[in-house]
């Protein structure tokens, strides 16, 4: 019997639940404070394709040289796919449900391509977002500090980079979320990410 040394996790309920999401938005706050910076050609090359009210939402990196990149999140699919409709750009494929265009953008270009660039989006970013551009080193206008109805997902870049989610969780929430079993890390993540529904 391996009983005595096998470890014991803590019970992962909703208060537990409810302060560790609770750290994380203060971490993500902290990463990505509520701002608005001057408006950017490259966001007003995203608004000319999606205008910044609409429920989809549209991100542009125009590289020194070659054609611009556009990257979509359709949360509205009245146009059957948006991308068909414009010209001119270099087209970020649509993969994941809830993945936001910046976050795609991250995914499908890289990292190491747009640390120090400037993504432009047509609307500001959502919480989450603008935390995960801080962390990549990605410039864009600002985040309005909340989440969207449509709902979050987690960009390959956070999870699979050495790190990442470490920083995006925080000094609070980190030590909260190794603690817990692989089952409830997996469920802990998936609470969270439903939290930025709103
Ligand atoms: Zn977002």
């Amino acid at each position: 019997m391996a009983g005595g040394l096998r470890r014991r996790f803590p019970a992962y309920n909703q208060t537990y639940r409810d302060n560790f999401i609770a750290a994380v938005r203060t971490n993500l706050t902290a990463l990505s404070p509520t701002a608005k910076a001057v408006i950017h050609p490259s966001d007003q090359a995203a608004r000319a394709i999606v205008p910044k009210n609409d429920l989809n939402c549209c991100a542009v990196y125009a590289p020194a040289v070659g054609l611009p990149w556009v990257a979509f999140n359709q949360n509205e699919w009245r146009q059957a796919d948006l991308q068909f409709g414009v010209g001119g750009y270099n087209k970020v494929s649509l993969t994941t449900a809830q993945l936001h265009c910046e976050m795609r953008m991250l995914d499908f270009v890289g990292q190491a391509t747009l640390a120090g660039n400037y993504v432009g989006i047509s609307k500001l970013c959502c919480l989450p977002c603008g935390a995960v551009l801080a962390l990549a080193g990605v410039n864009r206008r600002g985040c309005h500090g909340k989440g969207y109805e449509t709902g979050w997902q987690y960009p390959q870049w956070l999870l699979n980079t050495p790190g990442a989610l470490q920083a995006f969780l925080g000094a609070v929430a980190w030590p909260m979320y190794t603690d817990l079993s692989p089952e409830s890390q997996r469920q802990c993540l998936s609470d969270l990410r439903i939290s930025f529904k709103e």
